[in-house]
């Protein structure tokens, strides 16, 4: 597996555009290539009642209600590899009718926060995410990312065991608080 660097975009636009992902306003837009490795991290794929579309096109047998969460939200689980069970080796079988969880992924917020899954399942992430280099219109945009790093800091110390994907989109969170 290359540790080729890749264009992650100007830290200030993906900010916003971001922003509007966790607003659950847009889609992300990640440049994945091949990648599939967020298909293959052991991770539950949490899906909306409002989902009509990605629920028409995932076997109901796959999905089970989610604890604690309103009525007709569910869970898509993995295999014992950590497989979505709707990847294939050509990639998504529903990419255009995924759920809005995999439509809002972006694995660039670990290297805005400069944390990393250290999660066995996660290793891949963690390699492609280390790949990404944002480039800055401004000195205000790397001060911004700056501001990124420090927060994902602050949050580290304070709450150790915190894992790296909530910690990294708090810290982007705290950062898109202050504009
Ligand atoms: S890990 Fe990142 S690059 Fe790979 S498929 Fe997921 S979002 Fe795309
Ligand atoms: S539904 Fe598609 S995009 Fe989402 S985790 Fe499964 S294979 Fe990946």
């Amino acid at each position: 597996m290359t540790d080729a660097p890749i264009p992650a975009g100007g830290v200030g636009a993906w900010l916003g555009e971001l922003a509007g992902a966790l607003r659950g306003e847009r889609d992300t837009d990640v440049a994945c290539g091949a990648c599939t490795a967020c298909c293959r991290s052991g991770q539950f794929i949490h899906i909306d009642a409002d989902e009509r579309d990605a629920l028409a096109h995932i076997p109901a047998e796959l999905v089970f209600p989610a604890p604690g969460q309103p009525h007709g939200t569910v869970l898509m689980g993995y295999d014992q590899h950590g497989r979505c069970p709707m990847l294939s080796d050509q990639g998504c079988t529903i990419y255009e009718h995924r759920p809005r969880t995999c439509r809002t992924y972006d694995c660039r917020v670990f290297a805005a926060a400069d944390v990393f899954p250290d999660e066995p399942e996660k290793a891949d992430i963690a390699v492609r995410a280390r790949r990404w280099v944002f480039t800055y219109e401004s000195t205000d945009e790397g001060a911004e990312h700056e501001q990124v790093v420090a927060a994902a800091r602050t949050l580290r110390a304070a709450e150790p065991d915190l894992p790296a994907t909530p910690l990294a989109v708090r810290a982007v969170r705290q950062v898109l608080d202050r504009r």
